[in-house]
């Protein structure tokens, strides 16, 4: 059956015609009430939003089937990435879509606001011609603070040199080396905020960036120098901006985002006439608004179809090119998770997975995240997927370990899966033959060759003879078929280890039978 998508926003018609195209069944309803959203939102696979749609806990709480939020644009502000991450659900945006547009919303500001274009404006319409009180200040020549130099910091970095601007950044996660290749210097905040003409905010709102504009820093910042913010409201301090905005210590300050959107009517800034705004326009121009949404709608028909996860917040990426590379280590990985799941008792509070060989290599991440998604249903009640894994394990207390060794002595990779708790360890070693063939190689210290597939029974063992007829025996007089059988020893232990692979489940008094085997140590039924 086809998934079904809700378009919850208004998204660009060439959007949702790939969503179509995709195989996907999609439903348009932008602007339903939340309430509305909330009653019908159960029947849907994903969800596509803009900015309009509050994807909050309440939201998600009532979503059951939901596996994907998708929003057109960068910030996902609006949608609630812890919740939507405890539930499994991937969040994906699209970001650099609307790069070009908001760093030229930038400029537009900028100039709008050197230049008096608004006041200019609505005074000629008034029938005034007020040409002096209007005279401006020229770009050229002067210094442009920007504040992350990201995807459209640098884009505004470019504008500003055919501006004739010299332009200065500040950004912690950028190296000097790459901050020269875009054409800027990098410059410590202190510095950037002191010797700027016009400052321009191109960074996510984090704890680190709330009010990073306050009255401490705008009173460091130049007499008569200016202000742009077309990132995310709550970067700026609102009411510490009017105040130096009205005192004169700020020549202007042009906002396209606020704290509070929309903002209050009787906000500070909107008495006076040397600030500039918009509603929130950075991102919409009919072309930006056509490549974020043809960008997300690939996007989610790549995840539904094929599986790939693209530009998500809360999950790994998993591009079409790595999936194809990890494909059965995918599902080693999980199949290892479960595995070990199944053999341990009592609480888990570590886990180690180790990968050898040629696989440690590649991107392991997506791995490891399988592993716990195959190993935390045997913990908790709470649904896993991919997503919620890792949060889950670590709420549990669990502690996860990654280990690359280059070599792998018998296999060209192989992936080791410990898991130690109150009451010891077990640990399983998986291998991929050919191309797809997944073997389990290891069991603790017995070494096998099995087919991790279907219903199996572990059965630990002295070695001693007559073991294997017994248990034979005991399986048929039960109806319960054997498919394979792969038998292990350990000189060291003196035991044995067989792994069978059986067609049906052995009922409970069945292995209860072949618990009272004399000899026998150990019974575990596997589900994988
Ligand atoms: P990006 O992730 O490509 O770039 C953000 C940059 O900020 C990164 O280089 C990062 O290293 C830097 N950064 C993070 N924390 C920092 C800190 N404490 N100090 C200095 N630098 C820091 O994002 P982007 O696509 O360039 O978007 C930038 C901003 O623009 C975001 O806030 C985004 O939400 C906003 N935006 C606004 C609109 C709009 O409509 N006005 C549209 C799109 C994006």
């Amino acid at each position: 059956m086809a998934a079904r998508i809700l378009v919850s926003d208004d998204l660009s018609e060439a959007g949702i015609e790939i969503l179509r195209r995709g195989g996907l069944e999609v439903d348009v309803k932008p602007g339903l009430p939340a309430e509305e959203l909330r009653s019908i939102i159960g029947g849907y696979d994903g969800l596509a939003v803009r900015s309009a749609t509050k994807v909050d806990a309440k939201l998600l709480a009532a979503a059951s089937k939901l596996q994907v939020v998708g929003r057109a644009g960068v910030g996902i502000d609006n949608v609630d990435l812890p919740a939507a991450t405890k539930k499994g659900v991937v969040v994906m945006n699209t970001p650099g879509g609307s790069s070009v547009t908001v760093a030229e919303q930038t400029f537009a500001m900028m100039l709008a606001m050197l230049r008096h274009i608004p006041a200019a404006t609505a005074s000629v319409k008034r029938g005034q011609w007020e040409k002096k009180r209007f005279q401006g200040r020229e770009a050229a020549g002067k210094t442009l603070g920007v504040i992350g130099i990201g995807n459209i910091g640098a884009l505004v970095v470019q504008r500003a040199k055919a501006f004739g601007m010299r332009a200065i950044a500040y950004d912690p996660f950028i190296s000097p080396e790459a901050a020269a290749k875009l054409g800027t210097t990098l410059v410590p905040l202190d510095e950037l905020f002191a010797v700027s003409d016009v400052i321009s905010l191109h960074v996510p709102l984090t704890a680190q960036t709330h009010h990073l504009v306050n009255e401490k820093t705008l009173a460091r910042m130049k007499r008569g120098s200016y202000l742009v913010n077309a990132a995310r409201g709550g970067v700026v301090d609102e009411v510490a901006l009017a105040r130096s905005l009205e005192s004169g210590h700020l020549a202007g300050a042009a906002l396209d985002v606020f704290e509070e959107e929309p903002p209050r009517p009787d906000h500070p800034l909107f008495a006076l006439d040397n600030f500039v705004c918009a509603p929130h326009l950075g991102a919409s121009t009919r072309e930006a608004q056509e490549i974020v949404a043809v960008q997300l709608a690939e996007q989610l028909v790549a995840f539904f179809q094929e599986g790939v996860i693209q530009n998500a917040a809360n999950v790994p990426a998993v591009s079409k090119e790595l999936l194809s590379r990890l494909g059965p280590w995918l599902s080693l990985a999980s199949r290892l998770g479960a595995l070990v799941g199944q053999l341990s008792s009592g609480s888990a509070s570590k886990i180690t997975i180790e990968f050898s060989g040629e696989i440690s290599d590649k991107g392991t991440k997506p791995l490891t995240g399988e592993v716990l998604k195959g190993m935390l249903p045997f913990f908790t009640q709470d649904p896993v997927n991919v997503v919620n894994a890792p949060g889950l394990a670590k709420e549990r207390g669990l502690s996860i370990t990654e280990m690359k060794i280059a070599e792998s002595p018998d296999y060209a990779s192989t992936i080791g899966v410990k898991l130690e708790g109150d009451q010891g360890a077990v640990e399983a070693v998986g291998a991929v033959l050919g191309k797809h063939d997944l073997r389990i190689v290891q069991i603790d210290e017995f070494k096998l060759d099995a087919v991790p597939e279907g219903n199996l029974l572990l059965i630990r063992n002295e070695d001693v003879p007559r073991i294997v007829g017994q248990v034979g025996m005991i399986l048929g007089d039960a109806g319960v078929n054997i498919g394979r059988i792969h038998l292990s020893r350990s000189a060291q232990s003196g035991q044995a280890l067989s792994m069978i692979n059986i067609d049906s489940p052995a009922s409970p008094q069945t292995l209860e039978t072949l618990r009272q085997v004399p000899h026998v140590l150990g019974v575990t039924p596997i589900r994988l």
